[in-house]
């Protein structure tokens, strides 16, 4: 197969926190996978830096032992990995300190693409971003890189994007949300944006709803005493789940680039109705005799923060009057299942006998654990019997029907970081997205703990809290199973 990989400019990539989790599980070992696809050119340089003392040598052990225990189901090139380690470097700096930005200074090339993952805590990053302009380290063409949360209400987050825009411009800024790096995401706006086949459908007139859900089977894991801080309104909703809400709800942008595509994810997001306190379920999940509870796995007995949100909402403009959006996202439940499902409307009039015309095409895009896509349509079931109707889908899993296309295909973070060093912003979250994200969701927020909200609860493994399946009956639909 000729390759399609096309290889970026030399870089010199620092990662604050480069001996950190996320450094360890995913940017490093990503970084890795694009310089085995040729990529990343070997005069590319990757910067770790953190507080602990560690020599060049002590750093790329570390790294090859990441690579290799993160690398899931991806063959490790042990050929490829010596020449990677190579490229690696290792600065002990401290972010809250003077100690160790003079020789970051004398380390970083001017003269290629520098980036500056600040893959640390984020009451970190202002610091960061004022040392690396206080030392001269950072030039006009730099860019960096943050990572969510961006704040946990509009304030902070006002802060933060005040911080960065003292010493970077927005268009150095790279706020990371995996979610946009997947390959469905992009897809959902190829097959948008790239037929005829879907837009003219894509409105209140032929579409009945819209279903988001991001299923966890997982717990809260070592992120306990910062998710009881958070819940699953500011770690999923805020970002991930509003953001697939936008791409799909968007109006087409005029052109593929930055700023026409978020132009148009802002407009989605201002026009988002509040959320009235009968449409949105918070959960909690409860042990069952295998499994702990959240209250036990956060070490909090009195928590009342929600591992669990069911929202119905709408968009108020022409395209969407009318149409709900229900978003539900959890952890601990029946299964892992992200995806997006768009129901159209039942026939206005139906010719046959039988009760197809009940069924509603449904346009299902998968996320994870498989991407793909499906699309359920009526047809005749084959053979005799006179005009029998049946409902099948159309299915794309991409692993089977893109074969060789995918095998080599980067995942949300490769993708990302590649894109932060050709310099395309596309898949990244501007900053008045941000605030605009917040703006809906404080008040949410804010209702629930001046009322001392009690989340519902629901059993690990099930499919959450029976509220939220009353949500959406009322209305006399069904959440999609979570298959
Ligand atoms: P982590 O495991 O705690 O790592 C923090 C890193 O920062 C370490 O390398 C640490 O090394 C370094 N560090 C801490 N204080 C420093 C200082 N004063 N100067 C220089 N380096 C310092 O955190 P993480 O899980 O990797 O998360 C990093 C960021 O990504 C956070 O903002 C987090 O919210 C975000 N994030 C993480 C994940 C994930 O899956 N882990 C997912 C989404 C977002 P030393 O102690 O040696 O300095």
């Amino acid at each position: 197969m000729v390759s399609r990989v096309i290889p970026v400019d030399p870089f010199d990539l620092v990662i604050f926190g480069g001996t950190g989790d996320l450094a360890r599980r995913k940017i490093l070992p990503g970084l890795f996978r694009r310089y085995c696809a040729n990529q990343i050119p070997t005069s590319a340089r990757i910067i770790g830096v953190a507080r602990t003392q560690l020599d060049k040598k002590a750093y790329r052990i570390l790294v090859r032992d990441s690579i290799i225990e993160f690398s899931g189901n991806h063959k490790v090139n042990k050929k490829y990995l010596e020449t990677f380690l190579l490229m690696l470097v290792y600065k002990k700096v401290d972010a809250q300190g003077e100690e160790g930005w003079a020789e970051l200074k004398d380390l970083v090339r001017k003269d290629v693409v520098n980036a500056y993952y600040l893959s640390v805590g984020p009451g970190l990053f202002g610091e960061i971003a004022s040392r690396l302009k206080q030392w001269d380290i950072a030039t006009v063409e730099s860019r960096v890189v943050i990572e969510k949360p961006f704040g946990r209400d509009l304030s902070s987050a006002k802060k933060l994007n005040a911080v960065l825009s003292t010493h970077f411009s927005e268009n150095q800024i790279y706020r990371i949300d995996h979610y946009l790096g997947k390959e469905t995401v992009q897809n959902l706006m190829a097959v948008r944006f790239g037929n005829l086949l879907f837009e003219p459908l894509w409105n209140s007139q032929y579409v009945d709803h819209i279903q988001i859900t991001v299923a966890e089977t997982v717990g809260v894991g070592g992120r306990g005493a910062y998710y009881d801080k958070s819940g699953a309104m500011r770690d999923m909703v805020q970002n991930h789940l509003m953001q697939l809400l936008c791409l799909i709800a968007m109006e087409p942008p005029s052109q593929f680039n930055p700023d026409s595509v978020r132009d148009e994810k802002l407009k989605v997001i201002r026009a988002l109705a509040g959320v009235k306190s009968h449409h949105i379920v918070r959960g909690q999940y409860d042990s069952t005799k295998t499994e702990q509870s959240y209250r036990q796995d956060v070490e909090n007995p009195r928590s009342f923060t929600e591992s669990y949100v069911a929202i119905k909402t709408e968009i108020n403009n022409w395209r969407w009057a009318g149409v709900p959006f229900y978003l539900r996202t959890g952890k601990k439940l029946k299964t892992r299942s992200s995806e997006i499902a768009i129901v159209f409307k039942k026939l206005p009039h139906s010719i046959f006998e039988q009760d197809g015309e009940k069924k509603q095409n449904i346009l299902a895009i998968q996320l994870q654990p498989n991407e793909g896509m499906t699309l359920d349509v009526t047809i005749k079931e084959p053979g005799p019997g006179g005009m029998r109707l049946i409902h099948v889908p159309l299915d794309m899993t991409f692993a089977e029907a893109l074969g060789d296309h995918v095998e080599d295909n980067p995942d949300a973070y490769e993708r990302l970081i590649m894109d932060v060093i050709r310099g395309n912003q596309t898949l990244f979250m501007r900053g008045d997205e941000v605030e605009a994200a917040w703006t809906w969701t404080d008040p949410i927020i804010k209702t629930w703990e001046s009322r001392h909200d009690v989340p519902k609860l629901y059993e690990v493994g099930s499919v959450g809290p029976e509220d939220a399946m009353a949500l959406i009956r009322r209305d006399d639909r069904v959440w999609r199973d979570l298959k």
